[in-house]
C-alpha cells in the first residue's frame, strides 16, 4: 500500500521528528500553518477518523498522550489546538489519520 505517512514512519521519507514512542509519531508539519505545527499519527495504518474501532481506538487516547507531552516539552502552556480533518469535505488530504497541533498564535474560532 501506498501511504505517505506510513513511509515518514518507516523513514523512508524524512521528516522532522518531534516526539516517538511505541505506538505514535509527531512530526513537523512541511507547510506550517501557525508557528508551532506538529503532525501526530499512529504508526499502525488509519485511514481516516471514520476507521475508528473498538479495536483501534487506544491510538486515538495514545495520540492525546502525545499531545500533552509534547505541550509540556514545548511549553504550549498558553494554549494551542487540536485539529483532525476527515474526508472531502473535512479537509483531508492524507489517507492516514493525522491530528494537527497547531500553537503559538491566537486561533480564530469557528475555524472557517
Ligand atoms: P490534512 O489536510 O488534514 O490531510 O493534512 C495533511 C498535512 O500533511 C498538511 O498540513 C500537509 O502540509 C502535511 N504534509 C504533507 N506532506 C508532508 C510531508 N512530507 N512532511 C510533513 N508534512 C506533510
Ligand atoms: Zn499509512
Amino acid at each position: 500500500m501506498d501511504c505517505l505517512f506510513c513511509s515518514i514512519v518507516k523513514g523512508e521519507i524524512p521528516s522532522t521528528k518531534i516526539y516517538e514512542n511505541e505506538w505514535v509519531y509527531a512530526f513537523a508539519d512541511i507547510d506550517p500553518q501557525a508557528p508551532f505545527h506538529a503532525i501526530i499519527i499512529p504508526k499502525e495504518h488509519i485511514a481516516s477518523a471514520s476507521d475508528i474501532t473498538a479495536e483501534n481506538s487506544f491510538l486515538v487516547a495514545k495520540v492525546f498522550e502525545a499531545v500533552a507531552a509534547i505541550a509540556k516539552a514545548e511549553n504550549l502552556e498558553e494554549g494551542y489546538r487540536v485539529v483532525n480533518n476527515c474526508g472531502k469535505l473535512g479537509g483531508q488530504t492524507v489517507g492516514h489519520i493525522h491530528f494537527h497541533l497547531l500553537a503559538r498564535r491566537n486561533l480564530a474560532w469557528p475555524p472557517g
